[in-house]
């Protein structure tokens, strides 16, 4: 089944939490999510699409991490991002679109044309369907 992209399908099916966990160990970062040295914030990060994919951007390196919509939270794994505090864990906000979103961008043949950014609405992304010939 097509379908947008997430971290269960970009680690054959890791939470999230799994996986950041398991990358921060590797990459001997604090571990995301309560170890002292890991930046709890309440900045909000946005997710959005890039060539079929669920990423976001951490708003202090431009680094992008996958994402899923089941545990929106955002972790850095970008080694070179440690700041004082750790790296960047905070909480991830999905377009409440969402599900239409992908809908749309599910119904362009080719996976790298499927991108979304915040801002984007649904009759944005049904125009440039329709501008390419997309039903
Ligand atoms: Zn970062």
């Amino acid at each position: 089944m097509d379908e947008i992209l997430t971290v269960r399908h970009l680690t054959r099916g890791q939470s999230l939490r799994k996986f950041s966990r398991s990358a921060a160990l590797s990459l001997r970062l604090p571990i995301p999510g309560g170890q002292k040295g890991t930046e709890q914030s309440n900045l909000l990060v946005y997710a959005r699409i890039d060539q079929g994919r669920w990423l976001a951007d951490c708003p202090h390196c431009n680094g992008s991490e996958a994402v899923e919509p089941d545990t929106p939270l955002f972790y850095c794994l970008n080694s070179l991002c440690r700041r004082p505090t750790g790296n960047l864990y905070a909480p991830l906000r999905f377009p409440k679109e969402r599900v239409a979103i992908e809908q749309i961008l599910l119904d362009r043949p080719n996976p790298t044309t499927r991108n979304w950014r915040r801002g984007e609405s649904l009759a944005d992304l049904r125009a440039e369907n329709a501008a390419h010939g997309v039903a």
